[in-house]
């Protein structure tokens, strides 16, 4: 096990882009597999009512509990507070500079190679699994994908997933408490405005400047609109061949994603069945001038680096 490099395919970028759905979508091409985002698995799955996309408790799902069983010995083994521990130390965004200074840092090193111990037998035991040929992890964050670029069994493709900020912002202002946790209740959104543009800003300038030039950069708003054409430039980037069928499209724009294993993500990963692409300018209409304006000052420079328009509502997406 582990002689062959697991290809995963690395969504990055802020989160709200749209990242689960693109996911999903790859995961259900031929040879994937979507595992949601991989970052969050040891501070948020192992929380009582914690769901998988399948719709079991995330301790009772049979696809993980296999994993988890061979990489580790069982559920009773995982080192889950090992890793929370570790993660802490090293994979937030306070280390970045650290983590991008070529010198790097040696005790920051010796964390990185503490955590992907730990990872590694992880990333083989879902290949292994599942059979998947790929993995998409839509983890998002830099600092992951720096862990799992530095893991050698691992062949990491990073596809740098882009929304309009207004979108992004309004997504991120708007609380809504999430479906995909029983008992207990979690809220996601409530953001300030001028934090979620900076965050866009901030993240979106990672990536496309410091990190992985090699990215693949990919417009959600182009995923809503020719989703298959999409799909095929990814799995090229991926070194996959040309697509041939992309079974889940049933129409233009219609989807029928069956349910999966992710482990976290948007809560629109336990949603199965039909799904429709449709115009996503809710935040037009929801967010003031004066809001709007606010965004343009502070995304707006990067914001025209992918094509983004602030004179006329442009961003299209499903309303998630
Ligand atoms: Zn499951």
């Amino acid at each position: 096990m582990g002689h062959q490099r697991m290809k995963v395919i690395y969504i990055a970028g802020c989160g709200r882009s749209g990242s689960t759905l693109l996911g999903r979508m790859l995961g259900q091409l031929d040879g994937g597999l979507y595992v949601g985002e991989m970052r969050k698995l040891w501070t948020w799955c192992f929380e009582p009512g914690w769901l998988c996309s399948c719709g079991d408790a995330f301790r009772d799902c049979s696809f993980w509990e296999k994993v988890f069983g061979l990489a580790y010995g069982g559920w009773d083994v995982v080192p889950h507070q090992r890793a929370v521990l570790i993660q802490q130390k090293i994979d937030r965004a306070r280390y970045l500079p650290f983590l991008l200074s070529k010198s790097g840092n040696r005790l920051l090193k010796t964390r990185i190679h503490s955590l992907t111990e730990i990872l590694q037998p992880l990333y083989d035991a879902i290949k292994t699994v599942s059979g998947a040929e790929f993995i998409v992890d839509a983890s998002k964050d830099p600092t992951y994908a720096m862990i799992l670029a530095s893991m050698r069994n691992i062949d990491l493709r990073v596809v740098h997933l882009v929304r309009h900020p207004c979108g992004v912002v309004w997504s991120m202002m708007k609380k809504r408490r999430r479906e995909d946790v029983q008992g207990g209740t979690i809220y996601m959104g409530g953001s300030t405005l001028w934090k979620a543009a900076a965050y866009w800003t901030v993240w979106n300038r990672v990536f496309m400047h410091q990190i992985f030039s090699g990215a693949l950069v990919i417009r959600y708003e182009d995923v809503v609109e020719a989703p298959r054409d999409m799909l095929a430039r990814i799995m090229e980037f991926a070194g996959f061949p040309a697509l041939t069928e992309v079974p889940f499209i049933t129409g233009g724009r219609e989807l029928l994603l069956p349910h999966d294993h992710s482990a976290s993500g948007n809560p629109m990963r336990v949603a199965g069945g039909r799904l429709v692409l449709r115009g996503d300018d809710e935040w037009n209409s929801a967010l003031a001038r004066d809001q709007k304006e606010m965004i343009r000052k502070i995304c707006g420079g990067t914001a025209a680096r992918f094509r983004y328009s602030f004179d006329a509502p442009s961003a299209k997406g499903v309303q998630a």
